[in-house]
């Protein structure tokens, strides 16, 4: 368990927003509704809800890590999100003082997030004595499930030429060379990137079974669960990445979306 440190509540040294210190307003979840957004600010909440960490591919292809929280204190309730270093930093049930979350708003929604270039400083600090408010469900985002089981059945491989700067599919015009679909960029077939995709059966430890899919990021990180040198999606085949899985015959923990029956993470489950 992480150690974390008791910050009395007296002590803490905040910036406020003129708005609120003018106010001499107590920072609350409810006050946030007038802070302006990309504001920074500091406020104690409880951590009511964790979802799991997932993957968010950006537009240069790299992916950030992301996870999704619902805190609260006696005032309200808010949505956090945690990108990159910060995820899994939060324990569900713990009360923290946050330092520099960034006020944003999307859709009419109001969240906090973790800031860019400021530190985002984090304190276990006593709990609430005044209750709390109680959690709307439909905050709380029951679409995800987690599974502990084997692969056991590919249904679906599929390996798919992408654009190098927009990374949509590229429709080969010649032997070598195609079409981007979005940004029609003409590009040689052999400097583009591959992006994979599988389809599985997985057997549950209870002989549930299940049809789950998985995209390029997640299968690039599966692929190294195997634990086989000769596994490279650099250069194999669809027929041997299929070998390959059923040779395995390794137990996972799997985190899926229930309505889509994509998987989110998939981890070995002797590391879990
Ligand atoms: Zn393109």
């Amino acid at each position: 368990m992480k150690q974390t440190s008791i910050v009395p509540l007296a002590s803490i040294d905040c910036t406020y927003s003129e708005e609120i210190s003018d106010s001499s307003m107590e920072n609350s979840i409810a006050s946030m509704q007038q802070v302006a957004a990309e504001q920074l600010v500091c406020l104690n909440v409880e951590v009511a809800h964790v979802q799991a960490v997932k993957t968010k591919n950006t537009q240069d292809g790299s992916a950030l890590k992301k996870q999704e929280l619902i805190v609260r204190d006696p005032t309200g309730f808010i949505k956090l999100i945690l990108w990159e270093d910060y995820v899994d930093c939060l324990q569900q049930h713990k009360t923290y003082h946050l330092q520099n979350v960034r006020v944003k708003v999307s859709k009419d929604e109001k969240y906090i997030n973790t800031p860019k270039s400021e530190k985002l400083s984090f304190d276990e600090v006593e709990k609430f004595e005044r209750d709390l408010v109680p959690v709307e469900n439909d905050m709380v985002s029951l679409t995800m499930a987690t599974v502990h089981g084997k692969i056991v059945e590919v249904m679906n491989v599929s390996k798919t030429v992408v654009c190098i700067s927009c990374f949509k599919k590229v429709t080969p015009k010649t032997d070598k060379e195609g079409n981007c679909e979005s940004c029609k960029v003409m590009q040689f077939l052999s400097s583009c990137p591959r992006h994979w995709y599988l389809r599985v059966l997985v057997q549950t430890h209870e002989n549930k079974k299940l049809r789950l899919s998985m995209f390029n990021q997640c299968v690039q990180n599966f692929v190294l669960l195997l634990g086989n040198e000769n596994c490279d999606l650099k250069d194999i085949s669809e027929d041997d990445l299929i070998l390959y899985i059923l040779e395995s015959e390794k137990s996972f923990v799997i985190d899926y979306e229930t309505d889509h029956n994509k998987i989110i993470s998939i981890k070995a489950e002797s590391s879990v």
